[in-house]
């Protein structure tokens, strides 16, 4: 089959389509043929490695897929079926997977991470409980738009920070992937949506996907603005995703009982906290990690009505994943990038 594998760690150029070879099944597993698959950050990062990252090379990377079943092996399925996948592989066995908290699995890994084979090639194969139909309805691009980001901002916002009716919410970078799919829950939710971005454009964006204020985090200073916009009170929940930039900013816009969700640390990953602030102002704070099948099978249900919709920026074919991978970390996109497979 045709991919995009990378044999050593670098820039968007050490992405090559080639020819791979086709995955071999196990019992269990499930061939999907490949018709989309969106970006992550998180694909930047394995791209790139880091000290302490095994990646077996060459790799296919990543994790946002939909296309259409093929075959099975040991497993019951339906060839022709449209669908798009789960991002996160468990063991399935676990307590944690048995207790539908597959995320805090101890194998738990993001599909096409490390050890499995991701989604930017024609076939991918995968565990049968991976598999989400889809309706004819939604696009294969906008399916593989939907799964990581929608499932990330969900387990945040719902699951970890447990946000109520009457909320009200700082999302960060609202272009992001996981931040145009979390003001759009939010809002679901009846939360009120402070939001930020780096541009008018991307600003009036955001408040189209129901974001009630909108404060530019390259022009004005984000907690002093949260102050203003909520008379001084602070919200009830921040969802971080940007990390050192925007961390102290983040802490000093929650109010008394406060929340903060955190999933990312794009700028750094250094944080710190006055623990005087911790205690006396009883704040929460929470680390998130992608979120269990259950929860992508439940937010699905609003995507499937028509109740949330990804974002998309911008598609490439699937042999233009290095330049999909430029426009991602230099285009400013908002909302997601997604490579399209003949
Ligand atoms: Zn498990």
């Amino acid at each position: 089959m045709q991919a995009v594998r990378f044999h050593r760690h670098g820039g968007p150029d050490v992405l090559v389509y080639e020819e791979a070879p086709e995955p071999q099944l196990a019992p269990g597993e499930v061939l999907v043929r490949i018709r989309a698959c969106a970006l992550n950050r998180i694909d930047v990062w394995g791209r790139r490695g880091r000290p302490g990252l095994t990646i077996p090379l060459p790799h296919i990377p990543r994790s946002d897929v939909a296309g259409e079943i093929v075959g099975s092996a040991g497993v019951e399925v339906s060839p022709g079926r449209r669908v798009m996948l789960q991002p996160g592989v468990s063991c399935g066995r676990c307590v944690a997977c048995l207790s539908g908290k597959d995320n805090e699995c101890p194998r738990f890994e993001v599909l096409g991470h490390m050890n499995t084979s991701g989604g930017y090639a024609e076939f991918i194969k995968v565990p049968a409980q991976n598999l989400v139909s889809i309706p004819d309805e939604i696009s294969f691009a906008r399916a593989a738009a939907f799964p990581l980001t929608f499932l990330t901002a969900w387990h945040m916002l719902i699951t970890r920070a447990q946000l109520k009716r009457g909320d009200d919410v700082l999302i960060l970078a609202a272009g992001s992937g996981v931040g145009q799919a979390a003001i759009q829950i939010a809002f679901l939710h009846g939360a009120r949506v402070f939001a930020t971005a780096g541009s008018p454009e991307a600003l009036e964006h955001a408040r189209g996907l129901g974001a009630f204020e909108v404060i530019d985090h390259y022009q004005q200073d984000i907690s002093k603005e949260i102050e203003r916009l909520t008379n001084r009170r602070g919200v009830d929940v921040v969802l971080e995703h940007v990390g050192e930039a925007t961390w102290p900013h983040a802490v000093a816009s929650l109010a008394r009982g406060g929340r903060l969700v955190t999933c990312g640390a794009t700028t750094g990953v250094n944080a710190a906290i006055d623990l005087r602030t911790l205690f006396t102002r009883q704040l929460s704070m929470f680390g998130s990690y992608l979120g269990s099948k259950g929860e992508l099978m439940r937010v699905a249900r609003f995507f499937f009505a028509g109740q949330l919709d990804p974002v998309i920026d911008r598609t490439f074919p699937l042999q233009d994943a290095a330049a999909a991978h430029r426009h991602l970390e230099e285009g400013k996109p908002f909302g997601k990038v997604v490579l399209e497979v003949d």
